[in-house]
């Protein structure tokens, strides 16, 4: 339903959750956030409101990359467990998604065919699964990997320990953009989310993805990572 990330030199967390309060009047019927540090990545995700999240977040939850998402289910019940972000079995992947992957229930038998324990009853768990397993040397080339193996829609951010300078963003059927900042960016699955932060912004179209850093951001095609080459710019809001 809502995602928004933050990379830069605050405290992501509580941007996030702020971030992700703004989005609220959507509906959703859970939330969750995950931060990225030296100490790798730590999740929170309850069923229930933002500030409910917010005030069981567990202390020293620190971290200056981080992603979040507000929930409203369709596959699978509206539990702690079912809400996002996702992680894959070492914990080094974490992933948020709008959206639906239609081919879920044959992903999720072949994981759990090759061992792989499922955590909870969605279709956006496979796609951290898959994320983990793809021996890509990037984290791009993982999600390349990941995304040609999925049929659906997505607007998605993910994070991996492996890679802790970078978000990686991608849409398919589901609205991304990414703010620029001050030594600071942010991504959301709507303006509306990081408006007070940035107004200079670039919309990703259907089938395009994006590496997002602290200083930056570069955008490119999901299927082959070829550049697509997009600026942000400055959007007028009323
Ligand atoms: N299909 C996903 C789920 O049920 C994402 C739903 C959403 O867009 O919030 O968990």
């Amino acid at each position: 339903c809502g995602i928004v990330g933050y990379i830069g030199r605050q405290d992501a967390a509580p941007v996030v959750l702020e971030g992700l309060t703004r989005l609220e009047h959507r509906g959703y019927d859970s939330a969750g956030v995950a931060v990225l540090s030296g100490r790798g990545i730590r999740v929170a995700k309850r069923a229930g409101r933002v500030r409910e999240l917010n005030d069981a977040l567990p202390k020293r939850f620190g971290g200056t990359t981080g992603i979040g998402h507000t929930r409203w289910a369709t596959h699978g019940p509206a539990t702690d467990a079912n809400a996002h972000p996702h992680a894959d079995e070492s914990g080094r992947v974490a992933v948020v998604h709008n959206g639906i992957i239609d081919n879920s229930a044959a992903l999720r038998a072949g994981l759990v065919d090759a061992g792989v324990r499922l955590a909870s009853d969605t279709d956006t768990e496979v796609l951290a699964h898959l994320v983990a397993r793809s021996d890509a040397d990037s984290l791009e080339g993982k999600v390349r990997d990941a995304l040609g193996a999925v049929v659906g829609t997505y607007g998605l951010a993910v994070l991996h320990a492996d890679f802790p300078d970078r978000i990686v963003v991608a849409r398919n059927g589901s609205p991304l953009v990414v703010g620029v900042g001050d030594k600071e960016m942010y991504v959301a699955s709507d303006l509306a989310a990081i408006v007070r932060h940035t107004t200079t912004v670039a919309m990703l179209d259907d089938g395009e993805m994006a590496t997002v850093t602290e200083s930056g951001f570069t955008t490119m095609r999901h299927s082959d990572l070829a550049s697509t080459g997009k600026t942000a710019s400055q959007v007028d809001i009323d």
